[in-house]
């Protein structure tokens, strides 16, 4: 895949960049987004009735196997050439800040490390009342499981419909937006508050905006250079053209 000369020349002498990534990349993996998951038993639930607070309230057993099902459809995905090249970029780039929407854990699994999951993580576990890190319990056959520290039901370490996200989480990735020389957005449309306010941030300060989709977006319009084609080539392509000397077969 070609790229474009003035693109190699900024990301080889950047010294701060920013990543946000969406549900393409996971896609490219084989995960589907949430309503692509809902098929079979699961189609007629509206997304709150699955995930909200109020959705876990009313029947917490339900919410749970619906999580049960995702991880069963994610089970056995691995990441792909995209989030592989990602973790190159970040052993070659000062700074470094990847923030994703993504609750898959492929970019942790690939090896990402100055990683923001704005969604959380659906392989984590938090207490429902306390948010107690839970990574274990009795066997039981009560679904969902109880905390072991204050005995309150297990839920998934994800932001539901209705919840606010991380205030910490999303003013990390806020300030990284703020001061990055690039800002990458793949995979995703950038629509999603609060997630499409990191563009807008680095564009504001004057960031060079890439965008790696297949397919326009609504911020298409305000990027200096548009790369359209999935994550899995494109970043590689990228990696590899900017970086000669990088081992291919990683
Ligand atoms: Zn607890």
């Amino acid at each position: 895949m070609e790229m474009p000369s003035a693109l190699i020349e900024v990301v080889r002498n950047a010294r701060r960049v920013v990543v946000l990534t969406g549900a393409g990349v996971s896609a490219e993996s084989g995960i589907p987004t949430f309503r692509d998951a809902q098929t079979g038993l699961w189609a007629r639930y509206d997304p709150e009735e699955l995930a909200s607070p109020r959705a876990f309230k009313r029947n917490p057993k339900l919410v749970w196997q619906w999580y049960q099902w995702r991880r069963d459809l994610c089970a056995g995905s691995t990441p792909n050439p995209g989030h592989f090249a990602l973790v190159e970029m970040e052993r070659r780039i000062p700074e470094f800040t990847l923030v994703t929407q993504n609750v898959d854990g492929l970019h942790a699994l690939a090896g990402s490390r100055q990683l923001l999951e704005l969604h959380g993580n659906i392989g984590r576990y938090i207490c429902y009342d306390r948010r107690h890190p839970v990574t274990g319990w009795e066997p039981t056959d009560e679904l969902p499981p109880r905390c072991p520290i204050c005995h309150s039901l297990v839920r998934p370490d994800v932001v539901w419909f209705g919840e606010q996200l991380d205030a910490i989480v999303i003013n990390r990735a806020a300030v990284a937006a703020e001061r990055c020389d690039i800002f990458f957005s793949i995979g995703t449309s950038s629509i999603v508050y609060p997630a499409a306010l990191l563009p807008q941030l680095a564009l504001e300060h004057g960031a060079i905006f890439v965008e790696v989709n297949p397919n326009p977006t609504p911020l298409t319009r305000f990027a200096d250079f548009v790369l359209q084609a999935p994550s899995g080539v494109a970043l590689p392509a990228l990696v590899q053209t900017v970086w000669p000397e990088v081992d291919s077969g990683s």
